[in-house]
């Protein structure tokens, strides 16, 4: 293999007992969880309530989402999270809910419903590591234009959605050649998602988090839908306490999820067909 092959890189490619998700309409899916006594639903932000954009401050949360969200925290036997990469504080601006549960930065953060934030899973003092990735990566980045850094508090993100597919191809590989030793010294790693490459301790992952929640809430049956390498592990987590998951994407893919919905429009649909399976409440 390669010499810049990262030991410490974690791909989030589902694992061996992954097989293509089935396809399933919002209405039919709605349909299947009415049933359901109690119910934690689990939903990723960027590319499951929001179409993906150029840049992550362009991005929009779907409309009818934020209504459909806020019915559905109010139904008996439901509760609603957002678990996504973004920090807290971004997350709560674009979803203005109170009785929503937030995960931030895969769960290195927990909003609970009442507002009160918290560490949810001790990161440890990554800092000073986090400091010598962005400044390895300026060495090859140079200030070239369409890359970007974000900056967290527990990880970072290396943004290249702007970037051509060769300049990445080629750069790429070097700036995790250049990260690969102060990552293994820190207990950092990598996880590749859509045109951009997140950096976050070993500890943390949507997984933990979503396991987390479900212990705050017994009773409820787990159900988590995202369209994201690093929602597979909240998929497999959500199998292993009887839940179900949900990949959101237009062309299929092998995925810890078994059931499929297209895009965006596709889950607010199902959001809207739940209120009124769960409430009986119809709303245009
Ligand atoms: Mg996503």
């Amino acid at each position: 293999m390669a010499y810049g092959m990262p030991s410490s890189e974690s791909v989030r490619a589902p694992e061996a007992g992954a097989r293509l998700p089935s396809r399933v309409e919002p209405g039919a899916l709605a349909r299947r969880l009415a049933r359901w006594s109690g119910l934690f639903l689990f939903l990723d932000y960027d590319g499951t309530l929001a179409e993906i954009a150029p840049t992550p401050e362009e991005a929009v949360t779907a409309p009818g989402a934020v209504g459909a969200l806020r019915r559905l925290i109010g139904a008996p036997g439901v509760a609603v999270a957002v678990v996504s990469g973004r920090p807290l504080a971004e997350l709560t601006g674009r979803l203005p809910l109170s009785g929503l549960w937030l995960v931030g930065e895969h769960g290195a953060w927990v909003r609970y419903p009442d507002g009160r934030s918290q560490p949810l899973l001790e990161a440890g003092n990554v800092g000073a590591a986090l400091d010598e990735l962005e400044r390895r990566a300026a060495l090859v980045l140079g200030g070239r234009p369409g890359w970007r850094v974000e900056r967290k508090t527990a990880g970072l993100a290396l943004h290249y959605r702007q970037v051509a597919p060769e300049e990445a191809a080629r750069l790429l590989p070097r700036i995790q050649d250049l990260w690969l030793r102060p990552m293994a010294v820190a207990g950092l790693e990598v996880v590749h998602g859509h045109k951009v490459l997140e950096v976050r301790p070993r500890m943390i992952d949507k997984g933990r988090a979503v396991k987390w929640l479900l212990d705050q809430r017994p009773g409820l049956r787990p159900v988590y839908l995202g369209d994201d390498t690093a929602d597979e592990d909240a998929f497999a987590a959500v199998a292993e306490r009887g839940g179900l998951g949900v990949l959101v994407a237009r062309n299929s893919r092998p995925s810890e999820a078994r059931l499929r919905l297209s895009e965006p429009a596709e889950v607010v649909r199902f959001l809207t067909a739940l209120v009124a399976e769960r409430t009986g409440q119809i709303h245009p």
